[in-house]
């Protein structure tokens, strides 16, 4: 019997949105079993803390159509990103690319990944041309502002933003949407 197929999709996920969620089944179909690493990033300064962005992307998955949850796991990881991968036994990393926007980043990442570890593959998928523009950057901001997120994200994730910035302990961290 051959081995059954390993992949993990790694990132911040502060918080799951749309454009993550199409990655996510799209990779399903990929692998037999999924791992998505939630990535601790206390660099990044996240919106939600690590525990919080598992349990939300935990949520998510359970909400998936067509049985893949079973076939999907989702873990904290705080190490380098092949440790993490070899420690799961995973034999590919799934990223997501959004137009050019990402390339540099990633092409820098998948080089530098692959000298670290060269059995790996870096497989790089495209969300739908509906979610492509998402991230979850301008999620924050636009909810941060009050604005409308549910175009991005699921019903249950912007609520969870909603109570976030209801909060008073989470202040926007950028004033507005803006290009950097
Ligand atoms: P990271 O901090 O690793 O960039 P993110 O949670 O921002 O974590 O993203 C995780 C992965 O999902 C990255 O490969 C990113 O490019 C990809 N991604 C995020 N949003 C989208 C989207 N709308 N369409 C396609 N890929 C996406």
């Amino acid at each position: 019997m051959t081995e059954p197929r390993v992949g993990i999709y790694p990132g911040t996920f502060d918080p799951i949105t749309n454009g993550h969620s199409d990655i996510i089944r799209r990779a399903a179909r990929l692998v037999d079993r999924l791992v998505i690493g939630v990535a601790r990033n206390d660099g990044k300064g996240p919106l939600f803390p690590t525990e919080e962005r598992v349990e939300i992307v935990r949520d998510e998955v359970a909400h998936l159509e067509n049985g893949d949850a079973e076939r999907i796991e989702v873990r904290p990881f705080d190490s380098l990103l092949m440790h993490f991968a070899q420690s799961v036994g995973a034999k590919v990393i799934i990223r997501g690319l959004r137009a050019v926007s990402d390339f540099e980043y990633e092409f820098q990442m998948a080089n530098m990944n692959a000298q670290l570890n060269p059995e790996i593959e870096i497989v790089f998928l495209m969300a739908s041309d509906r979610y492509q523009f998402i991230s979850s950057r301008f999620v924050k901001e636009i909810g941060a502002l009050g604005g409308d997120v549910s175009h991005f994200v699921s019903p249950r994730v912007a609520a969870r933003l909603l109570a976030r910035f209801a909060s008073p302990r989470s202040k926007p961290r950028r004033r507005a949407v803006a290009a950097e």
